[in-house]
């Protein structure tokens, strides 16, 4: 099959932007693949992909820069899946003054891009900034910088996506034709249904965001014992609207030190108004117990996307993909939960930093990254890249202890055990139906839990 499918793959995206099927490793260090990679320059040559994988009855995966920890992409297997990268999708352009950019554009100089013109991306993961903006719309982050003010649904206005059939199709109000892509509700759409679907439903090639002015912000740095933890985590909901970005972080290796605290207060309307938010946050989160170490308001350039203040903010906890892939793995786990879960999910997330550190885990981090209504909780170990002492069989027993909470787990993947979907019902009854309707031959993401 592969012959006659390279061939057509070739004729759609020309034979330079081929490459042989290979296997890939996620930043879990799981095998997956392999894959035979496209490299596609736009929507209609994404679109002539998937017709020449239809005709081939070829399995297809649009691939990101794999550093989803939960398992969406499909294991290793033999037969070659077409792997869609989209990383020469990533063209910013206005409809209005209503951004719409590649998917294969990375968050963050996206964010720069818009930062430039006085917009900004209000959310992304607290990572390197390599994540694609289409990633981040098929995985649904709802976690990291930005949580605090909002989803990344809450953050776009539609996306456009190819389906299993090479068909073409906006949601949200881009939907309609010469509209500018300024909201979404009152229009049948199906923005929601994408976000979140890990590839099933199609591939999506742009997204029109919003524009979100970029806020004035200050930066808030401290630490907070162990035992006053709780006390801190409920101004998480308290604080609401104050802040975009409220983290508390606690690593084996420091784990005698407590929680470093970090919180980036903001106003839409001023920096004067920012500081002034800060002054009394710094007040309210001291009575808490906490201990504020810095405060620091955010220059114009960093506001503007250009100063080292603004480049730190990228670094994420493990100080750049690259240097991380060349020593170690990440195995996470990840969920979002109600407030009133904080405390059956501290019990849970200590014990297994307990059981990591007993198997001899070098580096492990716990981390809660709050908004106005609920709370994010990872648990990240590092794993040396030769010398693995947490395979995936010693995570499993984990999610599945995880999944017995009141929680959403924050991805789907392969990570969590199938039984959390049964009780999806009819919505998931429903998401099936789509799948008929926009991959009546179930090409995309094979093995996928959620479409299987
Ligand atoms: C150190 C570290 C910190 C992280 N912190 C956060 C965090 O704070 N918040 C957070 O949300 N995440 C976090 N992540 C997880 C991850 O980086 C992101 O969630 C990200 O969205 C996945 O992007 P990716 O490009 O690697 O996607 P991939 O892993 O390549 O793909 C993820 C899934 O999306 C699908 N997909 C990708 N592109 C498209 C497309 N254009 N159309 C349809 N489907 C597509 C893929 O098929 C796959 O199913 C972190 C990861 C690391 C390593």
């Amino acid at each position: 099959m592969t012959g006659p499918l390279r061939e057509a793959l070739a004729a759609a995206v020309g034979p330079a932007h081929v490459t042989a099927p290979a296997p890939l490793d996620d930043v879990a260090g799981r095998p997956c693949g392999p894959f035979l990679r496209v490299r596609p320059a736009s929507t209609a040559e994404v679109a002539a992909v998937v017709r020449a994988c239809r005709s081939s009855g070829a399995p297809l995966v649009p691939l990101g820069a794999a550093t989803a920890y939960w398992a969406p992409l499909p294991g290793l297997g033999v037969t070659p899946i077409v792997g869609i990268d989209l990383s020469r999708l990533d063209a910013l352009s206005f409809a209005g003054r209503a951004p719409v950019v590649g998917a294969g554009a990375a968050v963050r100089p996206l964010d720069q891009a818009l930062r430039g013109r006085g917009l900004h991306l209000p959310i992304h993961p607290d990572a390197f900034g390599h994540t694609s903006v289409g990633a981040l719309v098929a995985s649904a982050c709802t976690s990291g910088i930005g949580m605090g003010a909002g989803s990344i649904g809450e953050a776009i206005a539609g996306v456009e996506v190819v389906t299993g059939t090479g068909e073409v199709f906006w949601t949200g109000s881009a939907a309609r034709a010469g509209v500018p892509p300024f909201l979404r509700e009152g229009f049948p759409d199906l923005t929601g249904a994408i976000l979140g679907a890990e590839g099933g439903l199609g591939v999506v090639t742009q997204v029109a965001l919003r524009p979100r002015p970029a806020p004035w912000r200050v930066h808030l740095r401290g630490a907070v014992p162990p035992e006053r933890l709780g006390a801190v985590v409920a101004h998480g909901a308290a604080l609401g609207g104050a802040y975009d970005t409220f983290r508390l972080a606690r690593t084996l290796g420091a784990w005698e030190a407590g929680y470093t605290l970090d919180v980036w207060v903001i106003s839409a309307f001023s920096a004067r108004e920012a500081v002034e938010r800060a002054v009394e946050v710094q007040r309210r989160l001291n009575a808490a117990g906490a201990r504020i170490d810095a405060c620091t308001a955010e220059s114009a350039a960093a506001r503007a996307g250009r100063s080292p203040d603004y480049d730190a903010r990228w670094t994420g906890p493990l100080d750049g993909l690259d240097p991380f892939l060349a020593r170690a793995r990440l195995r996470g786990l990840d969920v979002n939960a109600p407030y009133e879960a904080f405390p059956a999910l501290l019990d849970a997330a200590e014990a297994l930093l307990a059981a990591q550190r007993g198997a001899g885990v070098p580096e492990s981090r716990l981390a809660w990254y709050l908004a106005p209504d609920f709370i994010n909780l990872g648990v990240h170990a590092t794993v040396p890249k030769d010398a693995d002492p947490w395979p995936e069989s010693r995570s499993a027993p984990w999610f599945a202890r995880f999944a017995a909470l009141p929680i959403v787990p924050y991805r789907l993947g392969r990570a969590w055990p199938p039984a959390m979907l049964d009780g999806l019902g009819l919505t998931r009854a429903l998401l099936h139906e789509l799948r008929r309707a926009l991959d009546p031959d179930r090409l995309f993401v094979p093995g996928h839990p959620l479409w299987t």
